[in-house]
């Protein structure tokens, strides 16, 4: 690349609805496929780059597609420079507000950006960044599956190599959770770290009492134990429990994030790249837990994640999940029980072209 910047000339999307092998319970509902917007971002040097969004629902599967279409004529002919697109289109937005299916639509174009300015330079993303690949610590994920399901699954991870799993919990009584934990610990040895999720099932003082019990578990976190955004309510969980509170999935650009921190809401954090901001927003995110020396993990995303959290100062566990491996080209590589983060040019989204096409939806 030389001394002119490529300029963005056209953003292509497709939508796709990924079957789950397994339907992945929770206390909020089941997840049995992954609606995905898979957006391509077309610079006139010839260099495309990609990005993955989640839209949870199909509902909002078109609306979302559409919407990041809509973004074209606002950017095309900009330069490949993804912290002034964002400023750009965050202003543009201000009034209608950038959360949402709009949020989402930033993140696509920002994610989408980054993974082609590292591809304009012949780099992975993390070097892009100024840091080195290094392996990571994942957790799998169990499902609100009960005792025996529970139990099944951690040894199976257990079996790979994974150090740590998290389970959903938010059973009709917490020594059923109770139950759920002393199952995994069981089935999966001393050594593993647990984490368990509520989803934000619980009100402030249930969770209080569900942590009293689960206090004495030797857990790593607990996770959304009431709702997101009730950081007030969190932050009294988190001031009484003795396990350590774990939020930040549902956070919507960094000013959430501060709003929690500023609450004392979470005694670590987890953004979703796409929720956050993109890398944009996840560069910034990370500045704040490190200013505070708080501990950083991820929701989802594993591939651009796991190459976020090599450049993340305060960077604590890598959430591992499969849901979306048919479509890439180049799944994240688990390697005894780490995560692997090769050097790839880019942010480690590319396409397996046929799965895409046979899941169009
Ligand atoms: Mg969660």
């Amino acid at each position: 690349m030389g001394h002119s910047s490529p300029t963005i000339d056209a953003i292509h999307v497709r939508a796709v609805r990924v079957p789950m092998s397994e339907p992945h319970r929770t206390a909020s509902g089941a997840v049995a496929e992954s609606p995905l917007v898979l957006t391509d971002v077309h610079t006139d040097a010839g260099v495309s780059g990609h990005s993955i969004v989640f839209t949870y629902t199909p509902a909002a599967l078109k609306p979302t597609a559409e919407l990041i279409r809509n973004l074209e004529p606002l950017i095309k002919g900009d330069a490949l420079a993804p912290l002034e697109v964002a400023q750009k289109l965050a202003a543009r937005f201000r009034l209608l507000g950038t959360q949402g299916l709009v949020g989402m639509a930033l993140a696509a174009i920002d994610m989408a950006l980054w993974d082609a300015l590292a591809r304009a330079h012949r780099l992975p993303l993390v070097r892009l960044l100024g840091g080195t690949e290094k392996p990571l610590r994942p957790y799998g994920a169990i499902g609100y599956d009960g005792v025996p399901g529970s139990a099944k699954t951690a040894e199976a991870w257990a079996r790979r190599g994974f150090t740590g799993i998290k389970a959903k919990i938010g059973y009709p009584t917490v020594q059923e959770d109770v139950a759920v934990v002393r199952a995994m610990r069981q089935a999966a040895g001393d050594g593993m770290a647990i984490m368990v999720d509520y989803n934000q099932s619980l009100s402030p003082v249930e969770a209080l009492e569900r942590l009293r019990a689960l206090d004495g578990e030797g857990l790593a976190w607990v996770e959304e134990p009431t709702l997101a955004h009730d950081y007030a309510g969190h932050a009294r969980v988190a001031g009484e429990a003795a396990t350590p509170i774990q939020c930040g999935e549902n956070w919507w650009g960094v000013l959430d994030m501060q709003h929690a921190i500023d609450a004392q809401a979470s005694d670590y954090v987890m953004p979703d790249v796409m929720k956050i901001g993109g890398v944009t927003g996840w560069l910034k995110a990370a500045a704040l837990a490190s200013a505070k020396g708080i501990l950083m993990s991820n929701h989802l995303w594993p591939e651009v994640s796991a190459r976020l959290l090599c450049c993340t100062p305060t960077a604590h566990w890598l959430e591992y999940a499969d849901w979306w491996n048919p479509i890439l080209a180049e799944p994240l590589l688990i390697e005894n029980g780490l995560a692997v983060v090769n050097d790839t040019v880019g942010s480690g989204v590319a396409w397996n072209e046929d799965a895409v096409a046979r899941f169009a939806a």
